[in-house]
């Protein structure tokens, strides 16, 4: 019997709780960063490579993972809390028994630059994706309304843009058909509004909306999603749940009547590659696939290397059963801005 990264990482929240100060750290990061490990632990070792390769893992850690690997523990079932997250190597695993999946989806549907939190410019962020097979990527900054998060004001989303032209342009130019997507992840209050001016989402070609405010509330908040996906500005649900691994879990609704919303609005919900969120999740897709909205995929990528994560975002969609035809990043560029278009129709 050998343990998956997912079994790996519940044993090293346990192991977190019986530790203190720089131990206890280092085993709760560990246990968060499993979830994005390229491979399988016990790959690794088989192959007689170290597992200071991971990310995350110190020799400490390694230590411990290289013991439960010869002698497995029980693994304990996750709380609520770390429960239904996805390792990216399993999400490989799904990829590889379904590869045309990957190979026909087209783009990135939300993504950070130096503009808010992100770590690299915008042409950073596409050398990457090109490099990744996409052809096309929206960059979806913050908006003014999260401080925390650098969001920008109209001004400062009007600079992006005009470089976002400039370099479409060189692109164009220079003969290449990729293509970047101008959006925003907008920062949508309890009531369902956005933050920015109507004159400055007209300019864009995609709004996300999302939350980031009151996200421990324990009620139903199925009437908060439905002013999301009634706000005329957005396109798609940002990160639905508002989940993080091991930290918060998140807001809940009546699913299917907010997917249902969707649906009759032709909006799309999103699926959140990054490791840490995963929202929507397998279960929670389901529901989707049963709705027939909209889907899009985005990885939430803070710089480049988390691109990679898309692959847990495809993973769960094909393990849920999505129709490709429902999820946006399998449409090309123009057919996405088409569907934009025809929702700003509505405003
Ligand atoms: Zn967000």
């Amino acid at each position: 019997m050998s343990l998956t990264n997912e079994q790996i990482a519940e044993l090293l929240a346990g192991l977190s709780d019986e530790h203190e100060g720089n131990k206890q750290k280092a085993a709760r990061r560990a246990s968060r960063k499993a979830y994005g490990w390229p491979r399988e632990a016990a790959a690794l070792v088989e192959a007689g490579e170290s597992l200071k390769l991971l990310p995350a893992v110190g020799p400490w850690v390694a230590r411990q993972i290289q013991d439960w690997l010869e002698d497995p523990p029980e693994v304990p079932a996750p709380p609520a809390l770390r429960s239904d997250f996805m390792g990216m190597a399993s999400a490989r695993k799904t990829l590889t028994d379904e590869p045309s999946f990957r190979d026909e989806l087209r783009g990135d549907l939300q993504m950070h630059t130096t503009y808010s939190d992100g770590r690299v410019s915008v042409k950073e962020m596409v050398i990457e994706a090109i490099a990744l097979g996409h052809d096309y990527i929206a960059v979806t900054d913050h908006t003014k309304g999260l401080k925390i998060a650098g969001g920008m004001t109209e001004e400062v989303l009007a600079e992006q843009l005009r470089e976002i032209d400039a370099l479409n342009r060189e692109m164009e130019t220079g003969g290449s058909d990729f293509r970047v997507i101008k959006a925003v992840e907008m920062n949508i209050s309890p009531d369902g509004s956005g933050d920015m001016e109507a004159d400055a989402l007209d300019a864009l070609d995609l709004v996300l909306g999302s939350f980031h405010s009151k996200l421990r509330i324990k009620e139903d908040q199925t009437d908060r999603y439905l002013g999301n996906l009634r706000n005329p500005h957005v396109h798609i649900v940002g990160h639905p749940r508002c989940r993080i691994y091991n930290f918060r879990l998140g807001l809940w609704a009546d699913w299917p009547r907010v997917f249902e919303e969707a649906l009759q609005l032709d909006k799309a919900v999103e699926i959140n590659s990054f490791p840490d969120r995963q929202d929507l999740n397998v279960e929670l897709l389901k529901l989707v696939a049963e709705a027939g909205c909209r889907v899009s995929i985005g990885t939430d990528a803070h710089n480049p290397t988390e691109m990679h994560f898309i692959e847990i975002g495809c993973a769960a969609a094909v393990r849920a059963g999505i129709a490709r035809e429902r999820i946006v990043n399998f449409m090309p560029y123009d057919e996405v801005l088409e569907w934009t278009s025809s929702l700003k129709a509505n405003v």
